[in-house]
């Protein structure tokens, strides 16, 4: 039997970065992580960083690498079929900007400095089954090398993404999920090229497409497929002419082509789970809700949530003030609708869906031209993109 104050499910950067700032207020947490950690160290996902989400990693010692191998970026570019090139103008607007650092790194940075600083997780733990959620000694079960184990801490974060069994905990009568599956993916491409210097959306007839990048010399590049496209079906060559022809020809000419790392499909998903929290368990990042990666959301909401659950226990624990996690689910909440909202908007926006008709093609239209003609819209919008500020209690008390 292993005992600990914060036992928390899941080794992916959620679990992985609340761990790291526990242990930078001297609180003891161990990870369980149900993958052999060769695996959660070569998974490719996200890469585009709010504003907040870079300043908490550099706030918390992980600024170094991001600042090497990261880009800063004034914004995104729409670039929409027969108009001019839009700047989702975060700079101008906040006076803020956005980072391309891939996930990968920052999953990377964080298992290193949790073995640095002795931090305990035990990879490969199978069976992993939350227990007493309500009273004050919650306990985990798992096994290890096939032998059950039992896990004693004072709380339990659920930070096992969407396929976890944390959100399954909560009872059925209490959990309410919202949810809508899009009728399509993203195929995406991970090459050893240098990336356009913008990251940039593309509208096109064809479908969307999207120029991203996470280092140097590290592309990402994605296309809207449908769901029953077989990666076989799709040679790097075609992949390379499809998106190109998707973007606008002399934007197309500059995309720097080379053999595919990586090539994955994932569906479009958004998805959440209310409330947050159960007794002593707290969801945190894809355990509690799943985004259509456009609004590049999801790692942010992550590490939004590991900021709100990261105050409410060191102000539990250390100062015994429960007013933060009392109100961690309808905090989190808050920022998570925002995020839903703003990537279910662009997804509408720059995808075309199976039943668009000429209305809807139309109204897409004139809301790509009035962001084009209209401060207000673009600093509504770049606001939104950039990341709303992590909220304090002062503001809703
Ligand atoms: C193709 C793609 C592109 C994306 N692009 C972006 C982007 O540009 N910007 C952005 O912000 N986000 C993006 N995202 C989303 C982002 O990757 C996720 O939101 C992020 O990984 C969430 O982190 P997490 O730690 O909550 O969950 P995860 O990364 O899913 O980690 C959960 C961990 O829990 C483990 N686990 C699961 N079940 C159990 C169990 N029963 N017991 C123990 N451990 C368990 C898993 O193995 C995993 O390691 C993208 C996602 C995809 C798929």
């Amino acid at each position: 039997m292993e005992r600990t104050q914060v036992a928390i499910i899941g080794g992916g950067p959620a679990g992985m970065l609340l761990s790291h700032m526990l242990h930078l207020d001297g609180i003891d947490s161990v990870v369980l992580e149900r993958q052999p950690r060769d695996h959660v160290l070569k998974r490719i996902r996200a890469g585009v960083l709010e504003h907040g989400t870079v300043k908490l990693l550099r706030d918390v010692g992980l600024g170094e690498r991001m600042a090497r191998e990261g880009h800063a970026h004034d914004g995104t570019w729409i670039a929409w079929e027969d108009r001019e090139p839009f700047l989702i103008d975060t700079k101008r607007h906040t006076g803020k900007q956005m980072w391309s650092f891939g996930q990968t790194a920052i999953t990377e940075e964080l298992y290193r400095v949790r073995a640095r600083d002795g931090g305990r997780l035990i990879d490969d733990a199978g069976q992993v089954v939350l227990h007493e959620l309500t009273g004050d000694r919650p306990w985990i079960g798992f096994e290890k090398d096939g032998a059950a184990q039992r896990l004693e801490c004072e709380f339990v974060a659920g930070c096992d993404g969407f396929h976890g069994v944390s959100r399954g905990s909560l009872p059925g009568e209490l959990l309410r999920t919202f949810e809508r599956a899009y009728p399509f993916g993203w195929l995406g491409v991970m090459s050893e090229t240098p990336p356009l210097g913008d990251i940039m959306y593309a509208q096109h007839r064809r479908g969307f497409a999207l120029a991203s990048q996470r280092n140097a010399m590290l592309s990402r590049y994605y296309i809207q497929c449908d769901l029953a496209t077989k990666l076989e079906d799709w040679p790097d060559d075609r992949f390379w002419e499809e998106l190109k022809r998707r973007f606008p020809p002399d934007i197309a000419r500059k995309i720097v082509t080379g053999p595919s790392i990586e090539k994955s499909i994932a569906p479009l998903r958004s998805f959440v789970a209310e409330p947050m929290s159960y007794g002593r368990l707290f969801l945190a990042g894809d355990s509690a809700h799943i985004v259509p990666p456009t609004g590049a959301k999801g790692l942010n909401l992550a590490v939004s949530d590991v900021f709100y659950l990261h105050r409410g226990l060191v102000a539990q624990i250390r100062r015994n003030d429960g007013r933060y996690l009392e109100r961690y689910s309808e905090t989190a909440l808050r920022r998570v609708w925002g995020a839903e909202r703003l990537s279910w908007q662009l997804t509408k926006l720059l995808h075309v869906f199976p039943d668009d008709d000429d209305f809807t093609r139309r109204v897409n239209l004139n809301e790509f031209d009035h962001l084009q003609a209209s401060a207000a819209a673009q600093a509504a919008l770049a606001e939104q993109y950039v990341g709303l500020p992590f909220e304090d209690l002062a503001a809703n008390p």
